[in-house]
């Protein structure tokens, strides 16, 4: 087995593809009884080896569908293994979308919500906080159902949770109607973006920035809601610009700069010149998402909204004064705080800065000099992207930690799906 972006491998001793709650039950009972592990696997899009495991390895991939919905409430429950493109149409069917969503639709929507996945726009959560009701299938082998109303403190606890407590079969969201939405990418200087970054994040649903190293430029995506009767724009410019500039040229750039590491300046300058102005309108299902083909590696903090300016000058002072061998745009993303234990945006208001490497290249020392601004500011790291925490920083991070173990505890006593990874990363907690 390998994550999407190749960095973690592993072999597990059999995996398992369930198609029924029953069965997953049988899994875990049997697992219990042979003292064998178990991890689950959504479509291994973590960066981190959360899914890694010698013993049992669950997918749900043949467990997808809807279950049922309450069109008067807006709402639907799903069969955990679901990916969010095929969850995107099945809503779509029944007059309803998921309120936000990241920059990719292929993942599983428990896996999706079980690092704390997100999008852009300050008046949306992660997307966990979509989720209104969870059933999990526990480490004693128990169907447990929790959610906003139910068993509510399991429920903030499951709402991000790595796969510890137990395996998610259902997620209930509370979904919108389906609405249209007007995509504008555009090419900005970063003193434009910076100037009125807070107008543009309350004045737009969705808002986010790429900044391209070594340059003062920006590639800015905006997205707003647009009556349903707006004609639809989906045209070959959109293609030409998403597969072919963005995958096949840049993977060609890529290759450039690993041969030739004394060029990033220049491949990023050149990536800049190549953004141009692109316009989408369509339903939100397929407006979010985009093709990524070019493999990278990845990490990604949350700081306080109001560190954002702060540290993002940090940053682009940092790599503009360091050049480590990388020339990958800087991502900046907006989301709501929430109140979910493990959430990276629990209690906060928050930005999300993401950077990347091209998966050939040494991540290490770019994602280290990163990591202690992020730090020094108060920054969380996305679960499911390369981190270098430790338990003690997770508990100081943390006010809910150790209320999500104890949670993890009764849910799992016998520690069925904790991996050395876990065990390192939750620690002596466990
Ligand atoms: C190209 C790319 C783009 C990305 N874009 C974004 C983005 O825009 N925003 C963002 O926030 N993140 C993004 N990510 C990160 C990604 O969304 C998360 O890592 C997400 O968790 C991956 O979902 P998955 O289905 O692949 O889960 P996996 O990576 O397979 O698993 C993630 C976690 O979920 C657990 N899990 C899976 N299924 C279950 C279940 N049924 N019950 C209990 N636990 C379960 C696993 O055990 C594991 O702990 C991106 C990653 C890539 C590679």
């Amino acid at each position: 087995m390998k994550n999407w972006a190749g960095n973690i491998t592993w072999n597990p001793s059999e995996i398992a593809y369930p198609t029924s709650e029953e069965a997953i039950q049988q899994i875990v009972l049997k697992a219990a009884n042979d003292r064998k592990k178990i991890r689950i696997i959504g479509t291994g899009h973590s960066f981190t080896p959360l899914c890694k495991t010698d013993d049992i390895l669950i997918s749900l991939d043949k467990f997808q569908g809807l279950v049922n919905t309450n069109k008067d409430k807006v709402q639907a429950t799903v069969k955990a293994g679901t990916k969010l493109n095929y969850l995107g149409e099945l809503l779509f069917k029944e007059g309803m979308a998921m309120e936000n969503l990241g920059d990719i639709d292929v993942q599983s929507i428990a896996g999706t919500i079980s690092t704390g996945t997100h999008g852009t726009g300050k008046k949306f959560g992660t997307i966990s906080t979509q989720v209104i009701a969870l059933r999990l299938v526990n480490g004693k082998g128990e169907i447990v159902d929790c959610s906003e109303t139910n068993n509510r403190a399991l429920f903030k606890a499951a709402q991000v949770s790595l796969g510890v407590l137990g395996i998610i079969t259902q997620v209930t969201l509370q979904c919108v109607p389906a609405y249209k939405l007007a995509l504008q990418n555009r090419k900005e200087t970063i003193a434009a973006v910076l100037g009125n970054l807070k107008e543009r994040n309350d004045n737009n649903r969705n808002f986010e920035f790429y900044w391209m190293p070594y340059s003062e430029t920006t590639w800015t995506k905006t997205s707003n809601i647009v009556e349903s009767d707006e004609p639809d724009k989906i045209n070959f410019f959109n293609y030409w610009s998403e597969y072919v500039l963005e995958n096949y040229l840049f993977k060609l750039f890529c290759e450039y700069a690993t041969l030739f590491p004394s060029q990033n300046v220049a491949v990023s300058k050149l990536t800049a010149s190549s953004i141009s102005d692109v316009k989408k309108v369509y339903y939100s299902h397929k407006i979010y998402a985009t093709q990524r083909m070019v493999r990278f590696r990845e990490m990604e903090y949350n700081v306080p909204r109001e560190a954002f300016e702060t540290v993002f000058k940090e940053v682009v002072k940092t790599v503009n004064s360091k050049k480590f061998n990388i020339h990958f745009p800087i991502e900046s993303r907006f989301v709501k705080g929430d109140d979910i234990m493990m959430s990276p945006a629990y209690g906060r208001d928050s930005a999300y800065i993401a950077c990347h490497v091209y998966a050939k290249k040494d991540c290490r020392p770019y994602f280290d000099a990163l990591e202690a601004i992020f730090r020094n500011h108060g920054g969380r790291p996305h679960w499911g992207k390369m981190n270098t925490l430790t338990t003690n920083d997770i508990v100081d991070l943390y006010p809910e930690f150790r209320t999500f173990m104890k949670h993890r505890m009764q849910q799992d006593p016998d520690n069925l799906f904790i991996s050395p990874y876990l065990q390192q990363l939750l620690g002596s907690i466990i």
